[in-house]
């Protein structure tokens, strides 16, 4: 438990993130320490490079003017204004003889031999150990004049204790930044995850079952924002859409149960009733259409199913809708004359189309069927096929009880029927199958309707040229 909080802390992104940063400041701050160190430690070593330079033409100067003795002079006057441990001299003439030189007893390891390639002209400047005064000296081998040499150096031990001074203080600051980088760091961190941190809260209470919850946004428009918003559109349309499964599921078993407690009767009476074999046939007869009915409906739900998923492909191939139209409406006649209904059939071919003839003759008969069902004694149906542009439109109007306005947008849905259509038989599922068999053929369906006056649906569909 215990370990799982530490992994869960470890692996977090407010860890990794501060982490992160705190490595990036470190790093930052340590190139910038050690570029300063550099720059001082070279500074202050050109520092005592240029006066041993200046001493070195002054005793040029020197020697120019009063020889070798004012030379020494001027030696051993430097040497008691700046100390023997400070400073020391030694001077050679071209035999390799020493001419003049300071007191060498702070000096021992150092001054008794000039660097081996200070015989080139220009003066070399070197740093010397000395172990035995820890200190380190900074040296200039020279030519004074072309018969004499010197060899000077000088304590440089105080560049050392600047340069370690400034090495501690760097130390000191580095820690109190990094401490205070990190400090920082954690805190915009946990800032920045606060709105994580939210989500990851309403997302838990959404996968705990309340599809209804939203997130709340701050309204600052930032990345956490966005996200809160795509994750709540996709929410909607989730809960929308298990709301909309639910209320399928519910028409389902809506519609299933009369049909299926009609047969249920059926059967019972067949069994309790003792009726002649010939009764039995007539109980057996209305089953099977009872059953056809249910196969039609659960059929009907398949195909608008699959062709919403898009599974089912067309078989489609250039055809004449004049036809099918033609055809189909004959078919229709003998029931509209039954009705007294007068089809009247305009078809003007050939209206070339690729269709699957079977899926679109369904399309014909359901709007036929309707404007049937839905249009009383008396009534007219006009069926039209016309060319218009880049389409060919099949009008059927009726003159029947029409549909209202607040229906329209609804009645191509699953199960919708409307009020006024209760009393009519039917399942709600025709113009779905027409509206995905039109989808499919890369048309449209357009309805117009005046409630008491009647309804005209129009099928657009893509002309074949
Ligand atoms: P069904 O006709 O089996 O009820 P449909 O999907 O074919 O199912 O139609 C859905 C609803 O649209 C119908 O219940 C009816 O209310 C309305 N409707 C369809 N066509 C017509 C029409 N020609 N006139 C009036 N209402 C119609």
């Amino acid at each position: 438990m215990l370990s799982e909080t530490k992994n869960r802390f470890l692996g977090s992104l407010k860890f990794r993130l501060t982490l992160l940063s705190g490595c990036i400041i470190a790093l930052t701050t340590l190139a910038a320490f050690l570029l300063l160190y550099g720059h001082l430690a070279h500074a202050l070593q050109a520092n005592v490079d240029h006066d041993l330079a200046a001493e070195l033409s002054e005793f040029q100067s020197i020697y120019s003017q009063g020889g070798l003795e004012a030379l020494r002079r001027e030696v051993a006057l430097e040497e008691s204004a700046k100390g023997k441990s400070y400073v020391f001299v030694r001077m050679f003439d071209t035999t390799g003889a020493e001419v003049v030189n300071s007191d060498l007893t702070y000096w021992n390891s150092a001054a008794t031999k000039p660097p081996a390639n200070g015989a080139s002209g220009s003066p070399v400047f070197s740093t010397i150990d000395l172990p035995e005064r820890r200190i380190k000296a900074r040296s200039i081998y020279g030519m004074l004049h072309p018969d004499l040499w010197v060899f000077m150096g000088v304590d440089a031990q105080q560049n050392s204790i600047v340069l370690a001074t400034y090495r501690q203080r760097c130390i000191e600051v580095f820690a109190v930044s990094l401490l205070a980088s990190l400090l920082a760091a954690w805190l915009i961190a946990g800032r920045a995850m606060r709105g994580v941190r939210a989500l990851t809260t309403v997302a838990e209470e959404i996968a705990g079952g309340d599809i209804d919850r939203r997130i709340t946004t701050t309204g600052y428009g930032n990345e956490i924002d966005r996200l809160a918003w795509v994750l709540n559109t996709m929410m909607s349309r989730i809960a929308a859409l298990i709301k909309e499964t639910k209320a399928l599921n519910d028409s389902i078993a809506h519609e299933l149960r009369s049909p299926l407690t009609r047969i249920r009767g059926m059967a019972e009476m067949a069994i309790t009733s003792g009726a002649t074999l010939e009764k039995h046939r007539e109980t057996a007869a209305e089953v099977v259409e009872a059953c056809d009915e249910l196969l039609g409906m659960v059929n009907s739900m398949l195909a608008i199913s699959e062709m919403e998923a898009g599974v089912v492909g067309l078989d489609a191939k250039p055809a004449d809708l004049a036809l099918l139209v033609a055809d189909t409406c004959e078919l229709f006649q003998p029931a509209a004359e039954d009705r007294k209904i007068v089809l009247n059939t305009a078809v003007a071919g050939p209206a070339k189309v690729m269709a699957d003839n079977s899926r679109l003759q369904q399309v014909v008969a359901n709007l036929l069927d309707n404007a049937l069902k839905y249009t009383p004694s008396g009534g007219t149906i006009n069926v039209k096929l016309t060319n218009e542009g880049n389409e060919v439109v099949l009008a059927v109007e009726d003159t029947g009880m029409g549909i209202c306005e607040s229906d329209i947008p609804h009645i191509f849905e699953r199960f919708y029927r409307t009020e006024q259509s209760r009393s009519t038989p039917g399942n709600g599922l025709g113009l779905g199958l027409v509206r995905g068999i039109v989808n499919m053929h890369g048309g449209r369906v357009e309805v117009k309707s005046v409630t008491g006056r009647g309804s005209i649906f129009r099928v657009c569909l893509p002309c074949l040229h």
